[in-house]
């Protein structure tokens, strides 16, 4: 497992910064590993009688002549949660009401009819919304298979923006982010990870050179399948400013409920991707010699696996209903293993084979997992 490079300490710009406070990261001479940073980041001073955990503050508006002000602007559960996620990402986060409210936020810096290079098989609300900006002329669209290091190096001359995404859903192809990265910027443009699959525990793309990290915090980071937010990570601090009036102008700000929840699910978070990780490692293995698998699809880290069974989309579905531990259902990074056909969805790529199954992995024992989704897998094969 990665540790958390120094600086890892975070602290918050106070008046003088500007209007819009600002996590910055402090320098500190003992860095602190992931898996401690997960747990004591974003937690009040200590004090005597001072909580353990940061309250949840429902005000939206604050008394006047302090930071926040307002709470499209910034609260003390959206801050304690930023303080962790940009801990982790080591930037400066800001959190979102939806992974697309942050796509979205990010899409609007784009200046008006500039080039953005975007992965051929990218998350689809991310590829719809890229094409619709296409297609007004809002944006000039360059679509590019992420793992072609040449293909993206070639496709970013002139481009404002290369939005990335690694392992890509769901093919789970794997990009060399820190040589597209380069290619970016050797071309005058920004570069945009969406780190949503691998996480940070797995994966630093700020680290690498990247400006914007990209999280759908509904997955992995709050882990529970039981909120929706999204975060944008920049590096330096002016465009993390910009990215933060992005949330006060266009208004996806968060509740503070749903900070909670996301700050308590992120303490686990070292501890849940250990376990899905290891997991799916042990399940990628036996799928190789079931009988009912044509294909496996598995970038060797990472939570999320994909299969492609004997049959078509009518198999791919069977398998999908006869799991008892397993649920059908879309999203992924939670507690609970998730799997789906993904071309049940319109609006999926038709680069996506009908008949392949996604995996999300949990945090059940191997062996559980492994006996539901073999057995459901064998009964595709005697339902033909
Ligand atoms: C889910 C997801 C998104 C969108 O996030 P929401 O929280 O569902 O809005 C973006 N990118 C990736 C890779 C995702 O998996």
């Amino acid at each position: 497992m990665l540790t958390v490079p120094g600086p890892v300490r975070c602290q918050y710009a106070r008046p003088g910064a500007g209007r819009y406070v600002l996590a910055v990261i402090e320098p500190t001479s003992s860095p602190l590993r992931a898996e401690t940073f997960v747990v004591t980041a974003g937690r009040p001073a200590r004090s005597p009688d001072a909580p353990l955990n940061t309250p949840i503050v429902p005000a939206s508006s604050f008394i006047a002549g302090g930071p926040m002000e307002y709470a499209r602007e910034d609260s003390p559960s959206a801050r304690a949660l930023e303080e962790v996620i940009g801990g982790l990402e080591g930037g400066t986060a800001t959190v979102f009401s939806s992974g697309m409210a942050a796509a979205g936020a990010a899409m609007d810096l784009i200046p008006l009819g500039a080039i953005v290079v975007a992965p051929s098989a990218a998350y689809t609300g991310v590829a719809v919304r890229l094409r619709e900006l296409d297609s007004i002329g809002r944006i000039r669209l360059r679509i590019v298979d992420v793992d072609s290091t040449a293909a993206v190096t070639d496709a970013c001359e002139d481009a404002h923006l290369l939005w990335l995404e690694s392992p890509t859903n769901p093919l789970l192809e794997v990009a060399d982010l820190p040589a597209c990265i380069e290619a970016a910027h050797a071309a005058g443009a920004l570069a945009l990870v969406d780190n949503t699959f691998a996480t940070p525990m797995l994966q630093r793309p700020l680290l690498d050179g990247a400006d914007i990290v990209l999280h759908s915090v509904t997955k992995a980071l709050s882990g529970h399948s039981d909120l929706l937010m999204g975060a944008l990570v920049a590096r330096d601090l002016e465009l993390a400013e910009r990215i933060r009036l992005r949330r006060v102008l266009l208004g996806g700000s968060t509740s503070a409920f749903d900070c909670y929840l996301a700050l308590r699910g992120i303490r686990t978070l070292a501890l849940r991707v250990e376990q899905a990780q290891a997991s799916a490692r042990t399940i990628v293995d036996r799928l190789h010699s079931h009988p009912a698998v044509t294909r496996v699809r598995y970038p060797e880290f990472g939570t999320i696996a994909a299969v492609e069974v004997v049959g078509g989309p009518d198999a791919a579905d069977t398998v999908c209903r006869s799991t008892v531990i397993w649920t059908y259902a879309t999203s992924l990074g939670g507690v609970e293993s998730l799997l789906e056909r993904r071309r049940r969805w319109d609006l999926e790529s038709t680069t996506v084979p009908e008949n392949l199954i996604r995996l999300s992995f949990g945090i059940e024992h191997a062996d559980d997992l492994w006996t539901d989704l073999s057995d459901a897998l064998s009964a595709s094969l005697r339902d033909r």
